[in-house]
């Protein structure tokens, strides 16, 4: 049989957890590269909770994903096909391909890769978009000074897990909190952090509050829900809270669980000065040049460590990503396509 590109098309709008029947695989034929274009293979595809929002056709920073298309997402690719004065065979580049296996480009938002320098796959990682947005939005929001406790979940994934890192090279204490004793081991024994706790643990908030003897000076939101709540009371004057994410609402159908926590969160925002700010780590984008320096610096030196989960061929992409938003990663996620 002639090779052909498989594709995974969002052919339903997911309600609370997406399901594998939400993604269509569809095989069409290899496009050849037209004038100005590169045929791209992709080899790995990154999955991101991210994407979830795009499933969703509510409004956001970013456009949905139509009914029928491509899902989208970001790619290591390998040029097959030049049609393009920058490129040829066997250049390794970052893409925006998606979720298939072949895909055409002109150019636009390419980036060469140097795989002697570091594998590929951090490119969608450490040395990626997570990675940028834990350096911009921990260094440029959170502003950790040395002796300050930085607290971050999912910190066994590439975002928590690098804050955590540069919050200790910054001379910071760094509380991380992951899913079950394994990610937590992770956390504490590789990647140094000086203190991990499980959110599954009935006696979670007791813990963090052990854990954070002197009050949180920066929370790096990742998740929200009971780790907010925990967090909350914690907070210290001045505290600085970057909203990043808040993976344990994206399946939410509302409304929220509890008693209306706005009055409360209010009064303290007031009373203890705090600086809750959202980010979209693409508004830092003229920092990517310094983060691509620093970063690769510190895994250089073994100041920065990172873990990836990566799981083989497209069709495992939907489950993947399903279990993604309910712990079932451990470390960056990454499809190997071919
Ligand atoms: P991860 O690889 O860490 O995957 C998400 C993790 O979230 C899961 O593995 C799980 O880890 C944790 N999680 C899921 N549900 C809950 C819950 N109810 N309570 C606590 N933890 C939960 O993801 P990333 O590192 O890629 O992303 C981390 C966050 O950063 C996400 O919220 C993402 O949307 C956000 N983000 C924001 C960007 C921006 O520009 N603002 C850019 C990139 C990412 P565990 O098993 O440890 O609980």
């Amino acid at each position: 049989m002639t090779e052909q590109n498989l594709q995974v098309l969002l052919t339903a709008r997911p309600v609370g957890r997406p399901s594998p029947d939400d993604f269509t695989f569809v095989r069409t034929a290899i496009p050849s590269a037209g004038e100005g274009q590169v045929l791209l293979g992709i080899r790995y595809l990154s999955l991101d909770p991210y994407m979830r929002g795009r499933m969703s056709a509510a409004k956001s920073y970013a456009a949905s994903v139509e009914i029928g298309q491509v899902m989208e997402g970001g790619t290591v690719a390998e040029v097959i096909e030049s049609r393009h004065p920058e490129y040829k065979p066997g250049d390794i580049v970052l893409s925006y391909s998606g979720w298939q296996s072949y895909a055409l480009s002109d150019g636009t938002g390419l980036r060469k890769l140097a795989p002697g320098q570091a594998p590929v796959t951090t490119a969608l990682g450490v040395l990626g978009m997570p990675g940028f947005t834990a350096y911009a939005g921990l260094l440029l929001l959170g502003q950790p000074k040395p002796g300050e406790t930085v607290v971050v979940a999912a910190a066994s994934g590439p975002v928590g897990a690098t804050v955590g890192q540069i919050a200790r090279i910054k001379g910071a204490r760094a509380v991380g909190i992951a899913g079950g004793p394994e990610k937590c081991a992770l956390v504490r024994d590789e990647f140094g952090f000086d203190a991990t706790l499980d959110h599954r643990s009935p006696s979670f908030a007791e813990d963090l509050r052990a854990a954070c003897p002197d009050g949180i000076d920066v929370y790096f939101e990742n998740v929200g829900g009971k780790v907010w709540d925990a967090v909350f009371p914690l907070l210290n004057t001045f505290a600085r809270i970057p909203v990043c994410g808040l993976v344990a609402q994206y399946n939410s159908t509302g409304p929220f669980e509890g008693p209306d926590r706005l009055p409360v969160l209010m009064r303290d925002v007031l009373t203890k000065s705090l600086t809750i700010r959202g980010f979209i780590q693409r508004e830092f984008s003229e920092h990517r040049p310094a983060f691509y320096r620093e970063m690769a610096q510190w895994l250089a030196e073994g100041r920065v460590k990172y873990k990836e989960d990566i799981v083989q061929g497209l069709e495992s992409a939907p489950e993947a990503f399903i279990g993604m938003l309910e712990g079932r990663n451990f470390g960056k996620l990454i499809v190997q396509v071919a």
